[in-house]
């Protein structure tokens, strides 16, 4: 029976596949599909990570002091039940040889399919006894990734394409949640689209994931628990739905839409080297928003003109409490700028907290209301030394070219007054040490209401604003953009949303400086009219997004928006107008 879930859709199109259930502990187990020649050597690790697991609770068992408490052997004894279990290497067998799977991944699969039987057990004692399988799947995993590189998801030595001929089985990801930092390994990973039970549209894990131009649904509730592994599953991103196990014939229609997506991309890549001016001859800056050095790639190939957000936080991610120096970072500076071969690189500076922890390690403040606690600049004032180290490695890079500096989050003058001394601190620490660095221009994010309402004072102080729209929907409206509970309520076009844009927009107009829009809002062609209408001429979007948005713009005549968008402004209902 086919099962739809309804979530929202975050990444567009539609992605076909068997799904991949993983617990959210299990993310970390490399995903990877092997060679058809190395099938006997990954079952074979399977079994001599067993051998020295049941060596090893045998000792244990025979040396066991005779004090200990008799729970103890009796666990031991359960254990050594299940590590020699033939349903379980049966099934393990059956991924790696048939489908390809490495050895870890394997196991947490064939983990997730027999956790489901330990669940449907009538008898409470035999339904403990997953808890104990889930112990001895992660000691065997945790046995067989010591052998291997510890990167998560990491794609095969071999192109993940290559293998997926060779397995021949497309695959989705299914999982209660994915930090962003997950998301960056997931980058690297073989999935075709993903699902997650939590999460909003403009949650981190949503960017990443419309970053990577791949279909997904987040906030699909119960989707983890109700999906088998390796059921056939269909993502509906531009919907927000999910299907599981659907018929025949809805799979063939699926797959038609896949084709037609599959052209339409195609028709607008002849967009690539259309100007984009409107049809009254305003020119419009398309920009690039990026996560890692190597996305200026994308950006390139996309026809940006430069990058107008760099989420510098990502390089700093899932790294165990440890930051990247000066050298690294000033590296992965210089290979963006680089990328770009001489366009403008905005960096913005490190941007994590509430839904961006930097590891799992982080203490859980789910308590606290970490959007409204130490986030952004906030947390970069409260560590001046790895705000100045990034500050150094920021200013160096720009030796190289042209590279402007964008501060997340400001609300408080004082806040951009110590901001503006902390680049001097930096700039007196190079010249003390006799390093070379170069000018930037320094931006603000018009994150917050009260940024957007002192805009002013903002360009007394900035060469240049960004709005981050996503942040500033969140905080006007009180909405938790990550949280699907409320997601309904998260409206860019509600009328104090708009105001504050507006707002914003004009103020830089009037002072003469520039001003870009980089939340989620500039690549939703959705309200590309809109924003063109209010003044913005210059936009900050995932590459995936630029040519569309570019459609758009050249068959905007942006003169005739303005008295529409101010309509659309005055209006109590601002959507019914965005149809007309
Ligand atoms: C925003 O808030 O709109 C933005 C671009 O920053 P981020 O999504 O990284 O918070
Ligand atoms: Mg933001």
């Amino acid at each position: 029976m086919t099962i739809s879930i309804h979530g929202i859709g975050v990444g567009r199109g539609v992605g076909i596949g068997r799904a991949v259930v993983i617990a959210s502990s299990r993310a970390d187990v490399g995903h990877y599909f092997i060679d058809a020649e190395q099938v006997e050597a990954e079952i074979a690790r399977v079994y001599e990570a067993r051998d020295a697991l049941v060596q090893e609770i045998q000792l244990l068992l025979a040396t066991m002091n005779k004090d200990m408490p008799g729970e103890v052997a009796a666990l031991l004894e359960v254990h050594m039940l299940l590590l020699q279990d033939d349903e379980l290497y049966s099934g393990v067998r059956y991924w790696i040889a048939d489908r390809l799977y490495n050895a870890g991944w394997a196991l947490s699969t064939q983990f997730e399919r027999l956790a489901r039987q330990f669940e449907e057990m009538d008898d409470p004692y035999l339904r403990e006894r997953k808890a104990d399988l889930e112990q001895v799947i992660e000691r065997l995993i945790k046995r067989i990734q010591g052998e291997e590189s510890p990167l998560a998801m990491q794609a095969p030595a071999s192109s993940g394409s290559e293998c997926l001929d060779a397995a021949d089985v497309p695959l989705v990801l299914v999982a209660h949640d994915l930090t962003p930092s997950d998301m960056l390994q997931f980058r690297q990973s073989v999935f075709k689209g993903f699902v997650t039970d939590v999460g909003g549209k403009t949650s981190h894990t949503a960017i990443v994931a419309r970053s990577m131009g791949i279909p997904a649904v987040v906030g699909a509730r119960g989707a983890s628990r109700l999906v088998q592994q390796d059921d056939w599953i269909v993502i509906d991103g531009d919907a927000g739905v999910m299907l599981v196990n659907p018929s025949p014939i809805v799979l063939d229609e699926y797959r038609f839409r896949q084709r037609q997506d599959e052209l339409d991309k195609t028709r607008l890549l002849r967009m690539l080297n259309t100007p984009s001016v409107t049809l009254d001859g305003q020119k419009v800056e398309l920009l690039a928003n990026i996560e890692l050095p190597q996305d200026t790639q994308a950006a390139l190939a996309a026809g940006a003109v430069g990058v107008g957000l760099f989420r510098s936080e990502f390089l700093f991610m899932g790294r165990k409490q440890h930051h990247p120096d000066e050298e690294e970072q000033y590296r992965a500076y210089c290979q963006a700028l680089e990328g770009m071969q001489g366009l403008p690189l905005t960096i913005r500076t490190i941007d994590v907290g509430a839904d961006k922890p930097l590891d799992d390690s982080v203490p859980d403040l789910a308590h606290l209301n970490p959007a409204l606690g130490l986030r952004a600049i906030r947390w970069s004032l409260a560590e001046p030394a790895m705000f100045l180290t990034q500050l150094r490695a920021i200013l160096r890079a720009a030796a190289l070219g042209r590279v402007h500096v964008l501060i997340p989050m400001l609300a408080h003058e004082s806040e951009i007054r110590q901001t503006l001394q902390m680049l001097d601190m930096a700039r007196q620490q190079l010249d003390e040490k006799g390093m070379v660095y170069g000018e930037v221009l320094l931006g603000a994010m018009i994150e917050v209401p009260a940024a957007a309402l002192t805009a002013r004072m903002f360009l007394e102080h900035f060469d240049f604003l960004s709005i981050g729209t996503n942040d500033l929907i969140q905080y006007t409206l009180a909405i938790d953009r990550a949280d699907e509970l409320v997601a309904h309520l998260y409206d860019p076009l509600h009328p104090a949303v708009l105001q504050l844009l507006a707002m914003t927009i004009q103020a830089a107009i009037d002072a003469g400086k520039p001003v870009s829009v980089c939340g989620e809002m500039a690549g939703d062609t959705s309200f590309t009219r809109l924003l063109l209408g209010l003044g913005l001429r210059s936009f900050s979007m995932h590459p995936a997004q630029i040519l569309a948005v570019k459609q758009e713009i050249v068959r905007a005549d942006a003169g005739k928006l303005k008295d529409w968008a101010q309509q659309v402004l005055a209006s109590r209902d601002p959507a019914s107008l965005m149809r007309s």
